[in-house]
């Protein structure tokens, strides 16, 4: 067995060639450990490449690493041994951030990026060249709709389907096909993805599934588990949860049997075999697209994840006791997962972990009532992000949506009174009352 080392200036992939089983050096043990989720995002051992007596990880502020003699450095670009170059292509902080999550959703190697955006550009364009074909659904994050739009300018296709389920995904699914990618949550629309029945039908036809799990964090749901190949988040969201740094991660399952001669864009990494797909995204897409993330943003939302549990269980009981209350008001109306009249109610115990997540929206009749509730509300912000331990409300149509035709906003389900809600940690009581009162107030005014 030859062992090599894999990853251009950073502990990347520790990989026996000849054997099928890819050790990963991000593989941090904790998660098989006998411990529950909080316990273990506090206490697992995925420090590692840094002196370990911190408790958290130094940020290493700094744009390359020296070097003792030459020939060390040598080692390190000819991928024989780890270590840091420079940190556009790997960081100690930036590879602690990127353990955690590893470990968290289970994967076998993880790349942390600039942004949200730059995870999902970088992921798919890992597998996609010119002449392809990805099937995603239509009720997709503003951002990657436009993303999507602008691939096809390089020549890849994108097939939108209504929603990202197995018969929708069967129908379409050609020899073009390269990827197939989806939202767990849909972002505003909270449409659920069945993630082994579209895992299955990708599966059946050579094709991985890529799923953005950002609303969705992995304490409601572990998307590589269920059978999806990668996972995707902006951890500018709830990972990070405070609203301090913009952030994206890539988490690669490892177990998909590539096919080369179909993912003709993994070809020259076909000697990693399962492999091939982190190790083209760490040594070509993400370090030659260059949207890296800073240290210090890593370092910040490496520390927002430990709270990650905590955050999410008091973010959904606040986000159900809203939606429950505002649902009783008769000239609106509410979509949340947990309400038993969703469409997807279903997903919240077979895929989320008995939760409905932080996102609702509400209707309210007309874009001037939308702006006249969230004009009044006391508390709560206005503002773009989501996942925030703040509740922030936004109107998509004028903000979000606005850059994408009427179809696409409708598709993710925003429409022109609609009021996204990205609930916080507040006290629910206050959160109801600010609510209450503001839709009070314009229904005086109409
Ligand atoms: C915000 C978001 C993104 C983009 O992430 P950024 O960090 O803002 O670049 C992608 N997907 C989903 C579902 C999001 O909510």
């Amino acid at each position: 067995m030859t062992d090599r080392l894999v990853g251009h200036g950073c502990c990347f992939v520790h990989g026996r060639l000849n054997s099928r089983n890819f050790d990963c050096f991000l593989l941090a043990d904790f998660m098989t450990q006998d411990c529950r989720f909080n316990t273990s995002i506090l206490h697992g051992k995925v420090s590692r490449g840094y002196a370990q007596r911190e408790l958290l990880p130094p940020v290493s502020q700094v744009t390359s690493f020296q070097y003792e003699n030459m020939e060390a450095l040598e080692n390190v670009f000819a991928h024989r041994a780890p270590g840091f170059a420079y940190t556009r292509i790997g960081n100690p902080t930036i590879a602690a951030f990127e353990q955690k999550i590893c470990a968290l959703e289970g994967g076998a190697g993880a790349i942390c990026t600039g942004s949200g955006m730059a995870a999902v550009s970088s992921a798919l364009l890992t597998i996609c060249r010119s002449g392809d074909e990805i099937i995603a659904g239509s009720g997709l994050y503003g951002g990657t709709i436009r993303l999507l739009r602008n691939f096809e300018k390089l020549g890849i296709h994108t097939v939108f389907v209504p929603k990202l389920n197995a018969e929708n995904v069967r129908a379409v699914i050609s020899e073009r096909t390269r990827v197939v990618f989806g939202e767990l949550i849909g972002n505003p629309s909270l449409s659920v993805m069945d993630v082994p029945a579209v895992a299955a039908v990708a599966h059946e036809h050579a094709v991985p599934l890529v799923v953005d799990a950002t609303t969705a964090t992995p304490y409601l749901a572990r998307p590589l588990a269920l059978g999806a190949d990668v996972v995707i988040h902006s951890t500018s969201k709830y990972m990070n949860g405070t609203g301090n740094a913009i952030g994206g991660m890539i988490v690669d399952g490892g177990k998909f049997n590539w096919d080369f001669s179909k993912h003709g864009a993994l070809e020259e990494f076909s000697q990693y075999g399962k492999m091939a797909f982190s190790v083209r995204a760490r040594t070509e897409i993400c370090s030659n697209l260059g949207g890296c993330i800073s240290p210090l943003n890593a370092y910040l939302s490496y520390v927002g994840v430990d709270t990650l549990g905590l955050r999410m269980e008091r973010i959904c009981e606040n986000a159900a006791a809203l939606a429950e209350r505002l649902d009783q008001e008769k000239d609106i109306t509410v979509n949340y997962l947990t309400l038993p009249h969703h469409p997807d109610h279903e997903f919240v115990e077979r895929e989320l972990n008995g939760y409905g997540g932080g996102i609702l929206t509400i209707r309210v009749g007309s874009r001037e009532r939308a702006f006249e509730v969230i004009n009044s509300l006391r508390y709560v912000k206005i503002a773009s992000n989501l996942g925030d331990i703040r509740t922030l409300v936004i109107h998509p149509a004028s903000t979000l949506y606005r850059h994408n035709s009427k179809e696409e906003a409708e598709a993710a389900g925003v429409f022109e009174d609609t009021i996204r809600i990205s609930v916080g940690i507040e006290n629910k009581e206050d959160l109801i009352e600010d609510f209450l009162n503001a839709i009070g107030k314009s229904r005086h005014e109409q």
